[in-house]
């Protein structure tokens, strides 16, 4: 039994592809929140994500400004554009399940919690030692993965001990020792941020052990996606960067 872990993918169709052509066998899937904004096709993430029957999908901010349950008053310019445009591609139907997707943190199992940004807040973002030893405090599960700031990073705390780990060789295994905890962000699939261009992606073994894993794909087809759809152009650019 093999969990895929998705996050952050943006509705960018050909990363979503890329790590379903290549990845491994899995049993079920999890979605970390953000399906869609930034990205050319909102729809067509959906209707995929939809179809992969994931066993449990949480918001992101996102996903609630395309949907219309916030007003991304506090998104930049080209999130909000971006954001406005989403709304307006997506079905009706499409917009329904974005808008009725539960809020982080969903337990998994005994071991695992899943959340967008935080356990604690949904649309915090996790960047430092002190966001994530709250958020190890506040979690309900010895593994918690969240999404949110699109940067692959494994924290762990052991005792009192917090270490953070930036998964620059990757695949990477995470065998889970029974005395730590772990706050993991496996990455973006559809906007990567760590200077890396490939798709981010993990796999959860509820024996005990995640995977981090990154894939090609083809980033000048969601570029082209971008600029025909009339999206702003920085939008096209990051995704060869991986910024
Ligand atoms: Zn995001």
């Amino acid at each position: 039994m093999r969990y895929l872990i998705l996050s952050d993918i943006h509705a960018n169709i050909d990363a979503l592809e890329a790590v379903l052509a290549a990845t491994p066998a899995w049993d079920r899937v999890l979605v970390l929140g953000d399906l869609v904004g930034y990205g050319a096709a909102p729809n067509a993430v959906v209707d995929r994500v939809r179809a992969l029957d994931p066993s449990a999908v949480i918001r992101g901010n996102h996903d609630k400004a395309a949907c219309g349950l916030d007003d991304g008053s506090n998104f930049n310019q080209v999130a909000r554009f971006a954001a406005a445009w989403t709304h307006q591609q997506l079905t009706a139907d499409n917009r329904e399940y974005l808008r009725e997707l539960p809020q982080g943190p969903t337990q998994i199992d005994d071991r695992l919690e899943i959340c967008h940004g935080a356990p604690f807040d949904e649309d915090h973002y996790i960047f430092d030692g002190s966001d994530a030893a709250h958020a190890l405090q506040t979690a309900t599960r010895a593994v918690c993965l969240f999404g949110h700031t699109h940067l692959p990073v494994i924290f762990t705390l052991n005792g009192t001990l917090l270490t953070a780990d930036l998964p620059e060789v990757q695949p990477q295994t995470i065998p889970f020792d029974p005395a730590t905890r772990y706050l993991i962000n496996p990455g973006s699939v559809g906007q990567p941020r760590d200077g890396d261009p490939r798709a981010g992606f993990a796999l959860y073994d509820p024996e005990g052990s995640l995977e981090l894993r990154r894939v090609d794909y083809n980033v000048s087809a969601a570029q082209k996606r971008i600029s025909s759809a009339g999206l702003p152009q920085s939008l096209a650019n990051r995704l060869a960067i991986g910024r």
